[in-house]
């Protein structure tokens, strides 16, 4: 046996909003030979979680099984070809300097998704996103291993069900998947996106005219740290709801009643601003013990120190409720709710 398991183990460090809470197990794999053993000692101990950097989820309640930690690292590159070179990133591998190590590669593709927490195994259960581009786009499939079985199996992009912060992976059926490693098909042609938000701005103040790939996620990384609050000072998981999509003729009334609305046409409707609903509702700012909506972000949920999981669902089900009451849209959480 070559793995260890830690018992009442201590989860305030290895989530992002702070939160405390305990695994009666946890088991840190920094290899992916050991994952196996481990799926196979953990089996009779109840449910199983996996964890990555633990930016994207929410501890409500103690966990009454096992936690396996992924740590593994290891990036390279698999081949090159004429539609583009194919890398690989173990499942722990932290994400943003994966995606930095892709830049000093010269390939270009995931400079927007710059300083996104959290680890390259992750990204594609919510199909990451941010700055007009959704990691989908340069996703070349992934091999996980069914918790359940001890199978392993090659994912191609199309088996994952990627969608607008979803896939395959946050569904009852998918969670029995262990994803250890993710592929990317990255191009030495820049095709830069600029187009979002204030992107092309902050590469003029910056002073560049012919951006490369490097720049825009030097500009994206500059922004996201003006913005973002950081987890390290300020626990949170980033936004704490999708922007909802709504049927056309919905997204219509609801612009004419509220100009201010900001509103997106997508593939199957129209994607609306969720803070500038939770905004317009006076949740921005708001707190209630150490549970607290940021002052600058309607869309990010602070902890403010001893918040505790259940406060702060307590608090995200109220902004529901009452985007639910004014705007008659149900909001969804990002982060998984453990
Ligand atoms: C300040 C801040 C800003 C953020 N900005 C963005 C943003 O711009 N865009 C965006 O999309 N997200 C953003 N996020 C959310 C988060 O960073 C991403 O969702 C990230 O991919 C989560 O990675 P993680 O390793 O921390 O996952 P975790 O939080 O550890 O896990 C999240 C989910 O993925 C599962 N999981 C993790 N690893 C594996 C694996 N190897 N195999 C199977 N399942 C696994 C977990 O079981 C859990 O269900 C932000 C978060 C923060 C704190």
């Amino acid at each position: 046996m070559t793995i260890s398991f830690l018992e009442n183990a201590p989860l305030a460090s290895l989530n992002s909003f702070g939160v405390m809470a305990s695994a009666a197990r946890l088991v840190t794999l920094d290899d992916s030979a050991d994952v196996l053993e481990a799926i196979d000692a953990s089996a009779a101990h109840g449910p199983r979680l996996i964890l990555g950097g633990g930016t994207n989820l929410l501890f409500t309640a103690d966990f009454e099984g096992t936690i396996l930690r992924i740590q593994t690292t290891g990036r390279r590159i698999l081949d090159e070809r004429a539609d583009g070179v194919l890398v690989e990133a173990e499942a722990g591998e932290p994400w943003d300097p994966f995606v930095q190590w892709t830049l000093a590669q010269g390939l270009c593709g995931l400079e927007n998704l710059s300083l996104i927490p959290g680890s390259a195994g992750a990204s594609p259960i919510q199909n990451i996103g941010a700055y007009g581009v959704e990691m989908r786009e340069s996703f070349a499939g992934l091999t996980a291993i069914d918790l359940s079985s001890g199978a392993a199996r090659e994912f191609a992009p199309e088996d994952c069900g990627l969608d607008y912060r979803d896939s395959l992976f946050r569904h009852p059926d998918g969670l029995r998947w262990l994803i250890v490693r993710v592929r990317f098909r990255l191009s030495r042609e820049p095709r830069l996106r600029l187009d979002y938000g204030d992107l092309r701005a902050e590469l003029e103040r910056a002073g560049c005219d012919m951006p490369t790939p490097t720049d825009v996620a030097s500009a994206v990384s500059a922004i996201r740290r003006r913005r973002l609050p950081d987890p390290a000072v300020l626990g949170n998981a980033g936004s704490f709801f999708k922007n909802p999509v709504v049927a056309k003729a919905q997204a219509q009334a609801l612009c004419a009643r509220y100009p201010g609305l900001a509103c997106w046409p997508v593939q199957d409707g129209v994607k609306l601003s969720a803070a500038w609903m939770i905004e317009r509702c006076g949740w921005k700012g708001a707190r209630e013990g150490d549970a607290g909506v940021h002052a600058e972000h309607a869309l990010v949920l602070v902890n403010h120190g001893h918040a505790s999981g259940a406060q702060l669902l307590a608090l995200a089900m109220r902004i529901r409720a009452s985007v639910m009451d004014l705007f008659g849209v149900l909001l969804e959480p990002e982060p998984r709710i453990i």
